[in-house]
């Protein structure tokens, strides 16, 4: 086996709160081992501009409950082509870097891929969305912070809904994935919730809504992922203005606040152990594979597989939404 001596992390894609714990976690497990570890800045792009530095133990501390990275993120066109991904793998050579840890989300993971298939650099996937779309692993780091604030703030929109008898709807983060609209809307009790991988229709949701109304149910909160096919928050409200305009609609839609934030103690930990496994695994000759915790224990998926494979959402969450909001 091809001993590991000198390892790089970075951060790419959209940001997660946890990541900075994954960056601690990498660099103090690295150095417990006598790595020399290095920091790379802003995703993709600090490999191809050389911006690569050197990391001690404290070049970590105190950030393991900061949201966003220190690190930077970007995203970084030249990486999609092969000369790109030469000039980062030339610049990762010339410092000896024989291992790369990233952490992001499924595209950083096809980065990776490339990188470690067309040249000899071996690379570990953290999974840090605040998504959950990626499958071999149970939870992504970022996801739970990212819940816990859209939580936060839906129960806020729900007390002003409720004393004006509103209907809101509340467009959260998620273009191809609903997890986080799902999880969001069960836990804050929505009546409604809008993911992209399942077909609601505009109608299904306007007939919910006038049979609560002839039942004196005024109150209601739709909880809608902003790739859903009604067109986000803003296309819903406008259907339901048009075939309902007796109701008092609302649209709130969360935002970017979803990215920020303090790690909850949840990503922390997730971070923390798959951060500690990324150098554990490069340490032990397995290569170009995502760390993923699955029913609580470490779990290795080749990263063609944590890119392709998407998490299925069970349709009988839908059932139980409609149940509980009835
Ligand atoms: P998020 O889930 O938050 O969007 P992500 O990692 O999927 O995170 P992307 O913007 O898709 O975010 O990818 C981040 C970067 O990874 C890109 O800017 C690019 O540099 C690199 N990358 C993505 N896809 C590829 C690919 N097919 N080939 C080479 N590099 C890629």
């Amino acid at each position: 086996m091809k001993k590991v001596n000198n390892i790089a992390v970075l951060t790419s894609g959209g940001d997660a709160p946890g990541m900075n714990a994954a960056v601690r976690a990498v660099v103090r497990t690295g150095i417990y081992h006598d790595l020399n570890v290095y920091g790379v800045m802003y995703g993709y792009r600090g490999l191809l501009t050389d911006d690569i530095f050197p990391m001690e133990s404290k070049s970590v501390a105190n950030i393991i409950q900061r949201g966003g990275t220190i690190l930077k993120t970007a995203r970084c066109m030249e990486f999609y082509e092969y000369e790109g991904r030469k000039k980062a793998y030339e610049n990762l050579k010339n410092r000896n870097i024989d291992g790369l840890v990233v952490v992001g989300g499924d595209g950083s993971f096809n980065g990776a891929m490339k990188l470690s298939q067309e040249f000899d650099i071996p690379c570990i996937g953290l999974p840090g969305t605040i998504d959950k779309d990626i499958a071999g692993t149970d939870f992504t780091i970022g996801f739970d912070t990212a819940v816990n604030t859209a939580v936060e703030a839906i129960d806020k929109i729900r007390d002003t809904a409720d004393a004006h008898d509103r209907l809101f709807i509340i467009e959260v983060m998620g273009r191809d994935a609903g997890y986080l609209a799902l999880h969001s809307g069960i836990a804050t009790g929505a009546e409604n919730i809008l993911v992209p991988e399942h077909t609601t229709s505009v109608e299904d949701i306007i007939n919910d809504l006038q049979a609560n109304e002839r039942r004196k149910k005024m109150v209601n909160l739709i909880v809608v992922a902003e790739g859903h096919e009604a067109g986000g928050a803003n296309g819903l409200a406008k259907r339901v203005r048009e075939q309902c305009p007796q109701l008092d609609t609302k649209v709130c839609i969360l935002g970017h606040i979803q990215r920020g934030g303090n790690p909850t103690t949840m990503d922390r930990i997730l971070a923390s152990r798959m951060g500690y496994a990324a150098v554990d695994a490069l340490l032990e000759g397995i290569h170009n594979v995502m760390i993923g915790i699955v029913n609580d224990k470490v779990a290795y998926t080749p990263l063609d597989k944590a890119v392709k494979a998407k998490q299925e959402i069970d349709p009988e969450w839908f059932k139980i939404v409609k149940i509980l909001a009835s």
